[in-house]
């Protein structure tokens, strides 16, 4: 399809879609991007969220776990923007903070279009403050959920209303994608980042994500567009009993292993290379709030027994971590 009709194809369904969002980034990728994150801070830090990496990397999960199993009606807005519901050209164009955001937009079409890109901001501020004031608690909750938010951001399909392709006659393609694909072929991701860097502007950092994420929207929803036209359906899914598409327990289509493959290499590393951008992000993330906090010393958080304890495991992973594989995480299969 071409950019122009395909732009317009999105703007023409603005106001019929559902806005009800699929699974953010699966189980899978979300334990492996925490966890990847505290292997990627510097040792300052470092010790202190290994000692605690067990309760990150389950923690990546709770808020969509608190959007969809808990039903906070306040939830899910935050996993995703709509970008084209804003006519987004640049991030010049879009507010500071969600304060500004709501006077300008209003309180209903936020809840529709999605705010992500503020509330990785506002929950930087937040760890800012919990390390300034050295909460050990509110450091881990908050340095965990931010750590999601990063990951959703980075999943090309929470920036666009086409959000699980449907309007492209693509249905399925956000779990597919986020999920189905991981769990397939991450084993053999190399997801090694280097150590944390300090950013130096967290706002431009943050729509610099968004931006790199949507840019991949065409391409993500495009190259599978191509592939169904030459596949008939039996190709492209797992069939079931009756011969239709079989589905995994949260009722989204399972693709055959050879299809997803062949997408998998025409996509040319694209999802391993989000995943593991959203590992630095996480990291950088933690360490800029960290060093804006005044660099509170972490050490005396935890007892030192936990720490000793701790210490051959940090040693072991650290090791596997430089050859780029992210261990420990054991996570449910959702295909
Ligand atoms: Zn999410």
């Amino acid at each position: 399809m071409k950019k122009k009709a395909f732009v317009v194809l999105l703007i023409a369904c603005l106001f019929t879609i559902s806005t009800s969002h699929v699974w953010a980034w699966g189980v899978w990728a979300h334990n492996h991007i925490n966890k990847g994150a505290v292997l990627a801070l510097p040792k300052e830090m470092g010790m202190f969220f290994y000692n605690h990496s067990d309760f990150i990397t389950e923690e990546s999960t709770v808020p969509d776990i608190r959007k969809y199993t808990m039903g906070d009606k306040t939830e899910g807005r935050k996993h995703y923007i709509n970008l084209e519901q804003f006519n987004y050209t640049s991030r010049t164009m879009m507010p500071k903070n969600l304060h500004d955001t709501e006077i300008k937009y209003g309180k209903d079409s936020l809840d529709k279009w999605g705010i992500l890109p503020w509330v990785i901001q506002d929950m930087m501020a937040k760890l800012t403050d919990a390390f300034r004031n050295k909460k050990k608690t509110e450091i881990l909750l908050i340095a965990a959920d931010l750590g999601h938010y990063i990951a959703d951001a980075h999943m090309p399909l929470h920036t666009t209303v086409n959000h699980d392709g449907k309007l492209t006659g693509q249905p399925g393609m956000h779990a597919f994608w986020e999920s189905q694909l991981p769990e397939l072929f991450g084993k053999n991701y190399n997801l090694y980042t280097g150590d944390a860097i300090y950013l130096k502007d967290v706002e431009q950092t943050t729509w610099n994500m968004i931006d790199s994420s949507f840019y991949l929207v065409r391409p993500l929803l495009y190259t599978e567009s191509k592939m169904r036209k030459d596949n008939p359906e039996d190709k492209q899914y797992v069939m079931d009993a009756n011969g239709k598409p079989a589905k995994n327990k949260y009722g989204q289509p399972i693709h055959a292993f050879e299809y997803a493959h062949v997408y998998h290499e025409l996509l040319n590393g694209m999802v391993e290379k989000q995943m593991r951008t959203a590992i630095k992000l996480t990291a950088d993330y933690w360490y800029t709030a960290w060093v804006n906090a005044g660099k509170p010393d972490l050490t005396d958080m935890d007892p030192d027994y936990t720490t000793e304890r701790n210490k051959p495991f940090y040693k072991q992973d650290m090791k596997t971590w430089q050859k780029g594989k992210v261990k420990g995480c054991k996570s449910d299969k959702e295909f």
